[in-house]
C-alpha cells in the first residue's frame, strides 16, 4: 500500500476554505478574479427578478456574492433560481464578471463582481423563516429570536459578535501562551467550591444519595495546580451558579481563570494589565483606551469618591462630603447666631449619628421640572435614601433649593462651592445615618446621570483596578465573617495581626473583632462601570487558611471536610500564589456596546432559565429519577 503523499500544497489545501461544493466562500471574490470559473455555496440571501436575469444574493458567514441567471444562457438554472425562496442552501457554478457600470457596490467588498451562473443545484431547501434575516435592524422579540437562535445567528449582528468573541478569545489564548502559562482543563463535575452562590448539582448513579457540585469556579483546583508546581495556569472555564439572572448574569457563563505562583499583587496586576491592553488592541483596535496604566485606586477611595467598587472612570460627577462645609458654614458665618451644625435638622441628625451627607452635581440639569426631581427622589428611594434633597444653581449663578431656608445662604454656597457646582448644574444631596447607603445611592445615581446626560463615552474603554477590599463582612443574619469575595484571598502583610476574634477563640466571632478591619490582596478591574474580573493573592499557608476558615464560621470539621484537599495540599510544599478571573461574556459584551451578555452568547438562557430552543430544563424520562432513587416530591414555594 503506498501512503498518502504530503506536499505542502495539500497540506494548504486542506487549511483552505475550498470544499467538495465550493472552491471560494461568499466573501472572497474581486475584480482580479473576473473570468475565473467558480463554485459558491450559501444560502439565498436575497432574490429579484429582473427582465430575463435572475438576482440572487447568496450569504455565507464570509460575506455575499450576487450571482445572476439569464434565461437566455442557462434555461436550466433559470427555471430553478425561479422557484428558489429564501435560505435556500444552493450551490453556484458560474463565471467571475465585472458588475455593469453603475451596478457596483461600494458598501460590498465584492461588490466590482457578480457570477454568471451557469449552473444552480439546491442543495436544501427552507420554509419561510419567523423573521427577517436578511434585515439587520428589523425589531425581533426576543424570545423568537431565541427560540430559532440559529436563525438568529444567521443575522450579521449575532453573527459579528460571535465573531468578535471568538477574536477576544483567542487574543486571550495568544497572550498567555506567550507569558509562559499552560491552559488545563479541570473537571465539571467536583465538590461545592463556593463563590457566594448556590451550587447546580448532579446525582450520581454510582453512589447513590451522593452529589456533585457543577463548580461555581475551577478556584480550588487552580490553586491545587499551583501547588503541583504548574507554575502559570489559565482555562477559558465554564462556570456555573444557581442564582437570580439579571443582565449581566446567566446560569452558566465563562471566565478567564488563572493563577500565578511567585507572585504579589502587584506581578499579578501588571501581568493581567498588560494582556488587557493587548487583548482589547487586537480585538478592537478603534476603541481608546482612557487612561494607561490603568488608575488603581483603594477601595475606600472607590468608595468614597464613587459610591461603587466598578467605578465608571468615562465621567467626573464625583461624590463629596458636604459635611465640612455645612458645618464650616456655622463656625464661620453664623457663628454669632449660637446655633451649631448645619441648620437642618435632617442633616445634624444624621451626622450626630456618625451618617453621612454627600452631593454629586449634575452638569446641565438645573432646569430640572419638578417632576424630573420628583422621579430621581423615586430613584434613591427604591436603593434605601429616605430622599434626595437639591440645590440648582441658575445661569446667573443664584441659588435656589427647598432647604436653603434652613441652611441659610452662606452654607448653600459653601456646599455649592465644594462640589464644584457651576451655573447650569443641579446639587443632588443624599443624607443616611447609615453611610453605606448613602455611598451606594449616590453611586447608582452618579452612573444613572452620567449615562442619561451623555457623559460617558460610548467608545472610550475605562478600564481601573479597585484593590485592598475588606477581608471580611459582617453577616448579621448568621452571625459570622463572609468573605468579601473568595474565602481563599490572603489578607495584606501589616494587617495579618488583625485575622483574631474579640472573645481571642478564632470560633467565638463577633461584629467588634478586628478581623473586620483587616484588608485582603484583593484586587477587581472594572470596565466602563461594569465588575470585569476579580482575584487575589491567596493565603498558601494552612495555619492561616483554617483561621480565616474558622472567622468566616466553619468549624474545624467543617473546613476539613469542603476543603480538606487545599487544607492538606498546603502540608506538601504551597509556593506562594494569586491569580484572578474576568467575565468573558461581560468583556465580549462590552466590546459590542451590549448591555445583556444573552448578546454574545451563542444559546443563552431566559431570565428564568429557561433554554427556549431545546426546552431545558424538561421533565426526566420516567426511568431516570428511579435510576437514581429519586423521586420528586414537589416543592411549598417552587423556584425558592
Ligand atoms: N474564583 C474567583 C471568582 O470566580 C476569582 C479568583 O479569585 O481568581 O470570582
Amino acid at each position: 500500500m503506498t501512503e498518502p503523499t504530503r506536499t505542502p500544497t495539500s497540506a494548504q489545501a486542506a487549511f483552505s476554505l475550498a470544499t467538495p461544493y465550493r472552491d471560494v466562500t461568499c466573501g472572497e471574490l474581486r475584480a482580479d478574479d473576473v473570468d475565473r470559473e467558480v463554485r459558491i455555496a450559501g444560502w439565498v440571501h436575497r432574490r429579484r427578478e429582473h427582465g430575463g436575469l435572475t438576482f440572487i444574493d447568496l450569504r455565507d458567514r464570509h460575506g455575499l456574492t450576487q450571482v445572476v441567471v439569464n434565461e437566455a444562457d442557462a434555461p436550466a438554472a433559470a427555471e430553478l433560481a425561479s422557484r428558489v425562496r429564501n435560505e435556500f442552501v444552493l450551490a453556484v457554478t458560474g463565471k467571475v464578471h465585472h458588475r455593469l457600470p453603475g451596478t457596483t457596490n461600494s458598501k460590498l467588498p465584492t461588490g466590482e463582481i457578480e457570477v454568471q451562473a451557469s449552473s444552480i443545484e439546491v442543495l436544501s431547501e427552507a420554509n419561510t423563516p419567523p423573521f427577517y434575516i436578511n434585515e439587520p435592524d428589523a425589531p425581533v422579540d426576543e424570545s423568537l429570536r431565541l427560540r430559532y437562535r440559529y436563525l438568529d445567528i444567521r443575522r450579521k449582528p449575532m453573527l459579528d459578535r460571535l465573531l468578535l468573541r471568538s477574536a477576544l478569545v483567542k487574543a486571550v489564548r495568544d497572550a498567555h501562551h506567550r507569558a509562559g502559562f499552560v491552559e488545563i482543563e479541570t473537571p465539571i463535575l467536583i465538590k461545592s467550591t463556593p463563590e457566594g452562590a448556590r451550587d447546580f448539582i448532579v446525582p450520581s448513579r454510582l453512589q447513590p444519595g451522593s452529589i456533585y457540585a457543577l463548580p461555581q469556579s475551577p478556584q480550588q483546583l487552580k490553586q491545587l495546580l499551583m501547588v503541583s508546581g504548574m507554575d502559570r495556569y489559565f482555562q477559558i472555564a465554564r462556570c456555573f451558579r444557581d442564582e437570580d439572572l439579571r443582565g449581566d448574569r446567566q446560569p452558566e457563563f465563562t471566565q478567564l481563570d488563572l493563577e500565578m505562583s511567585f507572585v504579589d499583587e502587584q506581578r499579578v496586576m501588571d501581568f493581567v494589565e498588560a494582556m488587557i491592553v493587548e487583548v482589547s488592541q487586537a480585538v478592537v483596535p478603534d476603541r481608546p483606551i482612557q487612561q494607561l496604566p490603568f488608575p488603581r485606586i483603594d477601595y475606600h477611595d472607590a468608595i468614597e469618591r464613587y459610591g461603587s467598587d466598578k467605578p465608571d472612570l468615562r465621567f467626573g460627577m464625583e461624590l463629596v462630603d458636604l459635611a465640612p462645609a455645612l458645618l464650616g458654614g456655622a463656625a464661620s458665618g453664623e457663628a454669632g447666631s449660637g446655633e451649631p451644625g448645619t441648620g437642618f435638622h435632617v442633616f445634624d441628625e444624621v451626622l450626630a449619628a456618625g451618617g453621612r451627607v454627600k452631593a454629586i452635581a449634575a452638569p446641565g440639569m438645573a432646569g430640572a421640572s419638578r417632576s424630573q426631581i420628583d422621579e430621581l427622589t423615586q430613584f434613591v428611594r427604591r436603593y434605601g435614601a429616605k430622599g434626595l434633597a437639591h440645590v440648582s444653581v441658575a445661569a446667573d449663578g443664584t441659588v435656589h433649593s427647598p432647604i436653603g431656608k434652613f441652611l441659610g445662604e452662606e452654607r448653600v454656597a459653601a456646599a455649592v462651592a465644594a462640589v464644584g457646582a457651576g451655573p447650569g448644574d443641579l446639587v443632588l444631596i443624599v443624607a443616611d445615618a447609615n453611610a453605606e447607603t448613602v455611598a451606594d445611592v449616590l453611586g447608582r445615581l452618579r452612573q444613572e446621570l452620567g449615562l442619561r446626560l451623555g457623559l460617558a463615552d460610548p467608545n472610550v474603554l475605562a478600564y481601573c483596578w479597585v484593590f485592598h477590599f475588606p477581608m471580611y463582612q459582617w453577616d448579621e443574619e448568621l452571625q459570622r465573617w463572609d468573605a468579601t469575595h473568595n474565602p481563599f484571598s490572603g489578607v495584606v502583610p501589616e494587617d495579618e495581626k488583625l485575622l483574631v476574634t474579640a472573645a481571642g477563640d478564632p470560633h467565638n466571632v463577633s461584629h467588634e473583632d478586628p478581623a473586620g478591619r483587616a484588608r485582603a490582596m484583593q484586587y477587581d478591574i472594572a470596565l466602563n462601570g461594569w465588575e470585569l474580573g476579580g482575584g487575589s493573592v491567596r493565603i498558601h499557608k494552612r495555619d492561616l487558611l483554617e483561621r480565616s476558615f474558622a472567622l468566616q464560621g466553619y468549624s474545624y470539621e467543617q473546613m476539613h471536610e469542603r476543603f480538606g484537599a487545599i487544607l492538606e495540599a498546603f502540608d506538601f510544599g504551597a509556593p506562594p500564589h494569586g491569580g484572578i478571573a474576568m467575565g468573558i461574556d461581560r468583556w465580549a459584551a462590552l466590546f459590542s456596546y451590549q448591555t445583556n451578555i444573552r448578546e454574545v452568547m451563542a444559546f443563552p438562557k431566559t431570565q428564568s432559565g429557561t433554554d427556549l430552543m431545546l426546552g431545558a430544563p424538561s421533565e426526566p424520562e420516567a426511568d431516570q429519577f428511579k435510576e437514581l432513587g429519586l423521586a420528586f416530591v414537589g416543592l411549598e414555594s417552587p423556584g425558592q
